[in-house]
């Protein structure tokens, strides 16, 4: 399906948006990757979403991608005596091992390896960082700490631990359970959350097996001190910026979007741009311009995808929500400035044939204005390193893989077609410049530009490069 634009859109499924024919109508407003978040699906929900955006995919007859969102080690402190308790600024508070429900003076933390890491000094942040705690006392099963922010603190809200490295994998017992579930859905990409470690992403891709493509969602200062080995272990990112914006200074989440989108770029993984991007469209038919100018500012650093969380999960406006990414996405790409923009932080050409012959694509692409650059790929690899070029010519990827051509739906710029699995290349170009054609990026006579790896159906295998006619 031909976007009219580079960027993805990302949408997580919710109660707003559930049905086979919400599911529809949010691809065709532009949605291109649909989210389902295993903190909110049990698993016989999981796999109904699937067969439903299965169920467009086939009636639609092109590659539609399917995220799912594992919940990771999010902690939570226990229940209270009253549901919930007024902690005042100055005050003192203990977290223990103790199950009774809490009060004002103590309350369960039910992760005794959380309380054997804490040291004095270390803050803990409650409930998306609206109280803060700082530790003043260790010992043994319990911890006290002063209420340096406070506030009301209810029932089983979430801690996040900034200052302590977690003695924690990145899978729960849930999170084993969910991967091992989404795996027999087939979905196309797992998202793994709160990785602080390049190991974190070891136990998830054993547990794969190449079945799904893993992404790391950023959102711990420890994952950003190790963000360059965390990306090359991973598939792609997310720059998770909700749980970022509690678990490092919110003023600091700007800055280390741009960094994460340029790390990934830089290496050719597909990046994400994740949260509140047009929040107040939950319950507005029309975002602010702030929202606007995010979205806006996300699509010029040439990230790969945009997400809505909330918005098209449970908002009352999820079409709009959509159709307003779509509208902005495309205004930003028709910009005069964006290709500049774009072509400033494009990143030299690894030492590999596929990224010489892929950058010798894009420049022949546009000295010659071509009506599409035309990759043939079994793998997926060849077409993200076309797309690491930011080539302003659309992209057209034949894939005989429908499992590539599904996950390649995350990545910028990329229109992907399921071909026939054929080895005469005369004929899948042929091939490719009907599909062009069909899909009106070009007409007769007009130059392509084609990437492949000869012999055809080779797997990781960059070594050809052609001009050619759509005839
Ligand atoms: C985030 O924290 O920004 C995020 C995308 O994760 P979740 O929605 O799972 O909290």
């Amino acid at each position: 399906m031909i976007r009219g634009r580079r960027v993805r859109i990302v949408a997580t499924l919710g109660p707003a948006s559930s049905e086979q024919h919400q599911i529809q109508a949010l691809h065709e407003a532009g949605v291109d990757v649909f989210r389902i978040n295993m903190s909110h699906a049990d698993h016989a929900h999981m796999r109904t979403l699937v067969g439903r955006i299965r169920a467009v995919e086939t009636e639609l007859g092109h590659p539609i991608t399917i995220l799912a969102d594992l919940q990771g080690p999010k902690l939570r402190i226990g229940t209270l005596q009253d549901g919930s308790v007024d902690l005042e600024n100055g005050a003192s508070i203990t977290l223990d091992s103790d199950k009774t429900p809490g009060d004002a003076s103590r309350v369960y933390l039910p992760h005794p390896e959380i309380l054997r890491s804490l040291r004095v000094g270390h803050r803990l942040l409650i409930d998306d960082g609206k109280l803060s705690l700082k530790i003043t006392d260790v010992r043994e099963g319990a911890v006290t700490a002063e209420v340096v922010q406070g506030g009301a603190l209810s029932n089983r809200k979430g801690v996040s631990c900034p200052d302590t490295l977690l003695p924690v994998g990145a899978l729960t017992a849930k999170d084993m359970s969910d991967l091992e579930a989404v795996l027999a859905a087939d979905v196309d990409w797992v998202a793994l959350s709160f990785i602080q470690r390049p190991e974190d992403l070891a136990e998830a891709r054993k547990i794969a097996r190449g079945r799904a493509a893993l992404m790391s969602k950023i959102e711990k200062p420890q994952a950003i001190e190790r963000l360059d080995e965390i990306i090359e272990l991973s598939d792609a990112l997310m720059v998770a910026r909700g749980d970022l914006g509690v678990e490092m200074p919110i003023e600091q989440v700007p800055g280390l979007q741009k960094r994460i989108t340029r790390a990934a770029r830089r290496a050719g993984k597909p990046v994400v741009v994740a949260t509140q991007m047009l929040e107040s469209m939950i319950s507005a038919p029309v975002p602010t311009r702030a929202e606007v100018s995010d979205v806006a500012t996300a699509v010029f650093e040439g990230a790969d995808a945009v997400m809505l969380s909330a918005e098209s999960a449970t908002g009352a406006f999820s079409i709009e929500s959509v159709a307003m990414m779509d509208k902005v996405a495309k205004e930003v790409e028709k910009d005069e400035n964006y290709h500049s923009i774009l072509r400033a932080q494009r990143f030299e050409p690894e030492e590999t044939g596929a990224d010489a012959l892929a950058a010798a694509a894009r420049q022949i692409g546009e000295t010659l204005n071509v009506a599409a650059t035309v990759c043939f790929t079994i793998s997926g690899t060849t077409a993200l390193r076309m797309a690491r070029e930011r080539p302003f010519s659309p992209v057209l990827v034949m894939s005989p893989s429908e499992k590539t051509a599904r996950r390649l739906g995350v990545v910028w710029g990329l229109h992907t077609v399921v071909c026939e699995n054929k080895d005469d290349l005369g004929e899948m170009i042929a091939d490719a410049g009907a599909a062009i054609a069909s899909q009106g990026l070009g007409k007769s006579g007009d130059r392509l530009v084609v990437v492949a790896g000869l012999p055809l159906n080779t797997p990781g295998l960059t070594n050809f490069l052609q001009l050619a006619f759509v005839r």
